[in-house]
């Protein structure tokens, strides 16, 4: 469903991306680790084109990503991003939020798009909060109707780049069920998280970043019981 091959990326002399190699199955779920600054979300961002890639190629569903214009508008329709700050539109009520981009990109009708996003709503438990505007939700509530907004452009893939580090500790755990749910219905997800427990029981494969590269990529099990680079066993000891 994602394939990179040879991809590296530089921020003028700064190397961040090192010869990436990643083949990312349909229906698979990634979960991404490694120390700050490793290049975690510049590898999510490269997914979806907001930054450019230096050298090698990214596709999408076969399709190699194009640099600029209608297709490239296209391809990010099919990838749905997810970040550490919600960015809802504040002075759009939460059913707007999510049914905008399916009216204004994918020209579906409007009574569609609104039914359709209300359908989104009700499967990330907030359709109670469809006429609220963002200030009036949780963190929590916030983050789900993120992932709804990002749904509703019926991606093929969905990135999420660190969802729950911003929230309130007591509402990491409903923004993690939508995400399990999500993975269980079988969305190919690629998910940079410290929630080891979501790792552990969603993740197919768990990649290991360090210093631009992929380190070391295993199960789940076999990651955080046996993993087998210094580097990532020093990672876990502080993070286990
Ligand atoms: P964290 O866990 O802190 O979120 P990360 O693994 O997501 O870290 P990235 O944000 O991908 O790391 O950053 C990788 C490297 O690229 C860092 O050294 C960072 O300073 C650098 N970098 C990221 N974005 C830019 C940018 N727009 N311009 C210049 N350098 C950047
Ligand atoms: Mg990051």
């Amino acid at each position: 469903m994602v394939s990179m091959s040879g991809v590296q990326k530089h921020f003028g002399t700064h190397h961040v991306l090192k010869d990436i190699d990643l083949q990312i199955a349909p229906r698979e779920v990634v979960v991404v680790v490694g120390p700050s600054g490793s290049g975690k979300s510049t590898l999510c961002r490269c997914i979806n084109r907001l930054e450019t890639i230096s050298d090698g190629t990214i596709s999408v569903d076969g399709v190699e990503l194009p640099a600029e214009g209608k297709a490239l508008a296209q391809l990010r329709a099919e990838v749905g991003m997810v970040f550490q700050s919600f960015n809802l539109f504040a002075h759009r009520t939460i059913l707007d939020n999510v049914a905008l981009a399916p009216i204004t990109v994918l020209r579906q009708p409007k009574a569609e798009a609104r039914r359709h996003a209300m359908e989104l709503l009700e499967r990330v438990g907030i359709a109670d909060k469809a006429h609220q505007f963002p200030a009036q939700l949780s963190g929590g509530q916030q983050q789900r109707a993120a992932i709804a907004r990002a749904l509703a452009m019926k991606p093929k893939v969905m990135l999420f780049d660190e969802p729950t580090s911003a929230l309130d500790p007591e509402m990491v755990s409903e923004v993690l069920d939508v995400m399990t749910d999500l993975a269980a219905e079988g969305m190919t997800m690629v998910v940079v998280t410290h929630e080891m427990g979501f790792a552990r029981k969603a993740a197919d494969r768990v990649i290991f970043m360090d210093d631009g590269r992929i380190v070391e990529q295993n199960s789940p099990a076999e990651f955080f019981d046996n993993a087998s680079s210094p580097r990532a066993q020093a990672f876990l000891s502080k993070i286990l």
